[in-house]
C-alpha cells in the first residue's frame, strides 16, 4: 500500500481494521494505550449477529475459529418477575447459529492473532492538514506523521475532536458490574438460575442481568435510572459499601435474584453514555472513525457488531487500493453512518424501554424480538 495508516484504539473496531487490511498483506500501524493485552479485565461476553460481527469475521477469514471458541447455547434468555417468577425461557435450538456469544478476551486474541500491536502508546490528540499529513501527538510527548488515521479509540475518542465537536452525554442509566466465579461449584443454585446464558430481571426504573461466560463466570449488571451524581460518593473500592446501597435500591426483590448481589465479588460503576443518534460530521481528509468513538450507544448488543463490520469494510475499501482514497473513505462513511444511525435509534429506544417505569414494556420487547 502507498499510504502510511495508523489505527488508534485495539478493541473489536482496530483489531479487525488491522487484522482485514493484513490478511490483505498491508500492515498498519496499531496504537494502543493499554501496556499489554491483559492490563486490564477483557470485560463480559459479547453476542456476534451473523449479518454484523459474524460477517467481519468471515472477512477476516476467522469464522471457522469463531464458531470453535463461541458458545451457541450462551443464547438462552430466561426472564424472571421481581418475586423470582420465570416469565419467559427462551433456549436456542442446537443448529442456531445467529447470535453466539464469545468472551471478549477470546474474542481479542482471535483478532490479534499476527498483529504487531504497539501497547502503552497513548494518544492525546490528532491534528490533520499538517505538511507531513495527519499529525498523531502522544501522551509520552512523541509525535508522528501518517497519511490516514483511524480513531477506533472508544467512547472518550481523543481522535473524534479531530472531525467533530460531538461529546457523549449520560442517558440517565447508571449500570453497576459484578461478578461471579466458579459457579458451578461454589453457588450451584446461581448457576441453574442464571442456565447456559443470560438472565434478565426487570422492576419499576431497575434491571437485574446476569450473563454465563465461559469458565464457570457469571458477569451481573445492575441498572436504575438516575442522577449522575448519586453514588458518586460511594468508593467502588469499597465492594460492601456499594453492595449495600444496591441491595437497598433493588430491596424486595426474590432473595435468589439478590443473591447475585451478596456474592458479587469487585464492583464498576458505568454511568451509560451515548453520542448524538445520527451522528455525522464534515468529511476531514485523512481521518475517519469507527466503533464507539463514531456512534455510542447504550449497550444492547450491537456496538461491538457494528464495530467489527466497519472496521472489515473499511479495510477492505482501502485494500481494494482505490484510485482515490479520499473518495473511498468518504462512501464508507456514508454507508456507516446510515446503519448506525439505524441502530443507534432501536438502542436508545430498547434502553428506554428496559429500564422503564413500566417493566411490562421490558417483556413487551423481547416478545417482540423473539418473534422477528
Ligand atoms: C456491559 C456491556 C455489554 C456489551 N455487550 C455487547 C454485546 O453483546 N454485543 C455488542 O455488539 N456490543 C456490546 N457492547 C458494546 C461494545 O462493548 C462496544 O460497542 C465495543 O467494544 C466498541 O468497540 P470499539 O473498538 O469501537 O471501542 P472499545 O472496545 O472501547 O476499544 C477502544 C480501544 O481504544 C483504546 N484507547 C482508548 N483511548 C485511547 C487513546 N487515547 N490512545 C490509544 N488507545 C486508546 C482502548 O484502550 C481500547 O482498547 C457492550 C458494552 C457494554 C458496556
Amino acid at each position: 500500500m502507498r499510504h502510511r495508516i495508523a489505527v488508534v484504539g485495539s478493541g473489536p473496531a482496530g483489531l479487525t481494521f488491522a487484522r482485514v487490511l493484513h490478511r490483505h498483506g498491508h500492515s498498519v500501524a496499531v496504537l494502543e494505550r493499554d501496556p499489554a493485552p491483559d492490563a486490564r479485565p477483557p470485560g463480559g461476553v459479547l453476542d456476534l449477529h451473523e449479518g454484523l460481527g459474524q460477517l467481519a469475521l468471515a472477512k477476516a477469514g476467522l469464522l471457522a475459529e469463531f464458531q470453535a471458541l463461541s458458545r451457541p447455547e450462551g443464547q438462552a434468555l430466561r426472564i424472571l418477575d421481581t418475586d423470582g417468577t420465570v416469565l419467559r425461557d427462551w433456549r436456542p435450538r442446537p443448529e442456531d447459529r445467529a447470535n453466539p456469544e464469545i468472551d471478549r478476551g477470546h474474542l481479542r486474541d482471535l483478532l490479534l492473532g499476527p498483529l504487531d500491536v504497539q501497547w502503552g502508546r497513548g494518544v492525546t490528540q490528532v491534528v490533520p492538514g499538517t505538511r507531513e499529513g495527519v499529525q498523531v501527538r502522544f501522551a509520552d510527548g512523541r509525535q508522528e506523521s501518517f497519511d490516514f488515521v483511524v480513531g477506533a479509540d472508544g467512547a472518550w475518542s481523543r481522535v473524534r475532536p479531530a472531525v467533530s465537536s460531538a461529546a457523549p452525554r449520560y442517558t440517565g442509566v447508571t449500570s453497576v458490574e459484578t461478578s461471579l466465579d466458579d459457579v458451578d461449584t461454589r453457588h450451584p443454585d446461581l448457576a441453574r438460575l442464571v442456565g447456559d446464558g443470560s438472565m434478565a430481571v426487570y422492576g419499576v426504573n431497575r434491571a437485574l442481568v446476569a450473563q454465563r461466560n465461559s469458565g464457570g463466570h457469571v458477569k451481573v449488571y445492575a441498572q436504575f435510572r438516575a442522577p449522575l451524581d448519586r453514588h458518586t460518593h460511594l468508593d467502588p473500592a469499597d465492594a460492601e459499601a456499594v453492595r449495600s446501597s444496591l441491595l437497598a435500591l433493588f430491596e424486595g426483590w426474590a432473595d435468589p435474584v439478590l443473591d447475585l448481589l451478596r456474592h458479587g465479588t469487585a464492583f464498576v460503576r458505568r454511568p451509560l453514555c451515548i453520542l448524538p443518534v445520527s451522528h455525522t460530521w464534515t468529511h476531514v481528509l485523512g481521518v475517519t472513525l469507527l466503533g464507539d468513538a463514531a456512534h455510542l450507544m447504550p449497550p444492547l448488543g450491537a456496538g461491538a457488531n457494528l464495530a467489527m463490520l466497519e472496521g472489515a469494510e473499511l479495510a477492505e475499501s482501502l485494500a481494494a487500493d482505490p484510485e482515490d482514497l479520499d473518495e473511498a473513505v468518504r462512501a464508507f462513511e456514508e454507508r456507516m453512518w446510515a446503519r448506525a444511525g439505524k441502530w443507534a435509534k432501536i438502542t436508545v429506544a430498547g434502553l428506554e424501554r428496559l429500564v422503564s417505569p413500566d417493566p411490562a414494556e421490558a417483556l413487551a420487547l423481547f416478545d417482540q424480538v423473539q418473534s422477528s
